[in-house]
């Protein structure tokens, strides 16, 4: 059987209270497969999310991480900090942080490291630009974010990332990469990391893929072989739809 995680990343979205109203009502849906689900929260929310998920097996994590333990980093939260809360993932490497942060292959490849030894699950987002598809290098693009990423990270700590396919180009703007795209690049990114390391652990490895999933396009990019879910920013915001998408996984 296929193995999924269907990750909600909330962004800057959501107060206290709303995560814990969303965390109630996600509860009251009793997901058959709570356990593959996770919501990647606002830091100010994750401690009152965790205790409200508590006993659900719904997992909770956060957005982002400084690879140092402590120190002057202004505005930084740790691993320790993170791993204090019980978080159980930490998404690393989105494209709105490399955009917006200038968070590099170097800064994702340091967290990587610092979230795998505390044994915090990191989700990985890896994705091209418009204009590298256009170009028609997407593949060698991903490639090279992929090998920088995981540079000096052993085998038996790789198979423990997640990786995110993310094309920015479908990134909160609608346009969802269709399922063969997205399978394609997942099986590439998959041959990847057999490459680096070897099949047993490019075969295991979650591999989601993310770029307005919703409810109604999630069944047919989940249903392709290599695709074990999905990274849902928009769509994980409303319970209705995040949870027709879990339940659309725990269908296949
Ligand atoms: C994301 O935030 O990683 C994402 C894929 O967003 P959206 O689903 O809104 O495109």
């Amino acid at each position: 059987m296929k193995k999924f995680l269907i990750a909600g990343n909330w962004k800057m979205n959501k107060t206290i209270a709303e995560a814990k109203e969303f965390a109630e009502a996600i509860k009251a849906k009793d997901l058959p497969n709570a356990k593959d689900v996770c919501i990647l929260a606002p830091f100010t929310a994750l401690s009152e999310l965790g205790k409200a998920l508590e006993g659900s097996g719904i997992g909770f994590g956060a957005q982002n991480v400084h690879f140092e333990q402590s120190g002057a980093f202004t505005g930084e939260v740790s691993v320790p900090m993170l791993k204090e809360l019980g978080v159980g993932y930490c998404a690393v490497g989105h494209s709105e942080r490399r955009e917006y942060f200038a968070e590099t292959d170097k800064t994702v490849n340091l967290k990587l490291k610092v979230l795998l030894e505390a044994g915090i699950t990191p989700i990985l987002c890896v994705g091209e630009s418009l204009e590298v598809r256009e170009q028609g290098s997407e593949q060698t693009f991903v490639a090279g974010q992929v090998v920088e990423d995981f540079e000096g990270i052993p085998a038996a700590e790789a198979a423990k990332v997640v990786i995110a396919y993310e094309p920015i180009w479908a990134i909160g703007t609608g346009k969802t990469a269709t399922p063969e795209q997205a399978e394609d690049m997942c099986a590439f990114i998959r041959g990847v990391i057999s490459g680096i390391y070897d099949n047993a652990t490019g075969d295991s490895m979650l591999i989601l893929y993310g770029g307005s999933m919703k409810a109604s396009n999630a069944k047919e990019l989940l249903e392709k072989p290599d695709i074990n879910g999905g990274l849902i920013g928009g769509a994980s915001l409303k319970v209705d739809d995040f949870a027709s998408i879990a339940t659309d996984a725990a269908s296949l």
